[in-house]
């Protein structure tokens, strides 16, 4: 079983030379910068990347093919001081964005522990105008995912964390992420072609079906 990324090199301190740990979606064709949908729209849209399978929880059914793997030259961050730069940057990211910024997290990695759950929480109410969406590999029943549901919940219109391979996108603030749902989904349009980047699509954050992602 593989530990860690399997790219060392790759990572990287929060307090290292990296300026800001914040990307742009700009630096990811998918993603995108600003935000088009209905939904947040005008916020600028920026990622945060952790290692993978250090933040992860080893029941990720990706734990060995995944994602990460495909990805010699993304920058990583540790976590070790990681919430206090997050603060600083979140500040400064604020102030430079009137309508707010979209935090996708994460790239690659997961929430980590409980506490870098609730940092989330504090984070999202200290700054009315930051919204938050990703997917995460924790179990629903798992304390750090029982969190996650508690964040969608208490903060429904700004964050919206999907949980992989769960089926159940009708459950109140339980959204889902699955490869291969047959019920009531639909398969991300920029896998399709459809769109150019998230910051033009929006349905992550917009609607409570399943999104299908092509199998990697
Ligand atoms: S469905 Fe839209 S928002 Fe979600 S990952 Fe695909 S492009 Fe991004």
């Amino acid at each position: 079983m593989k530990v860690s990324t399997i790219y060392q090199k790759s990572i990287r301190s929060p307090t290292g030379n990296e300026t800001f740990i914040l990307k742009p979606g700009s630096n990811n064709k998918k993603l995108g910068f600003k935000v088009n949908s209905k939904r947040w729209k005008g916020k600028k849209l920026y990622s945060l990347t952790l290692v993978e399978r250090d933040t992860c929880p080893t029941s990720c059914h990706h734990w060995n093919d995944c994602y990460g793997n495909n990805m010699p030259f993304a920058h990583r961050f540790s976590i070790e001081n990681l919430t206090d730069k997050l603060e600083t940057e979140l500040a400064s990211l604020n102030d430079r964005h009137p309508l707010g910024i979209v935090i996708r997290l994460h790239v690659l990695g997961d929430f980590y522990s409980i506490d870098y759950v609730n940092f989330w929480e504090d984070m999202l109410f200290k700054y009315p105008n930051l919204c938050i969406f990703g997917y995460t590999g924790r179990e629903t029943d798992s304390d750090i995912g029982t969190g996650i549901y508690l964040l969608n919940n208490r903060f429904n219109e700004r964050c919206v964390i999907r949980f992989s391979r769960s089926k159940e996108y009708d459950h109140d603030y339980l959204y889902a992420a699955e490869e291969s749902f047959e019920g009531a989904s639909f398969d991300c349009p920029e896998q399709t072609g459809k769109v150019k980047s998230c910051a033009n699509c929006g349905l992550c954050w917009t609607t409570k079906k399943t999104v299908r992602f092509l199998s990697h």
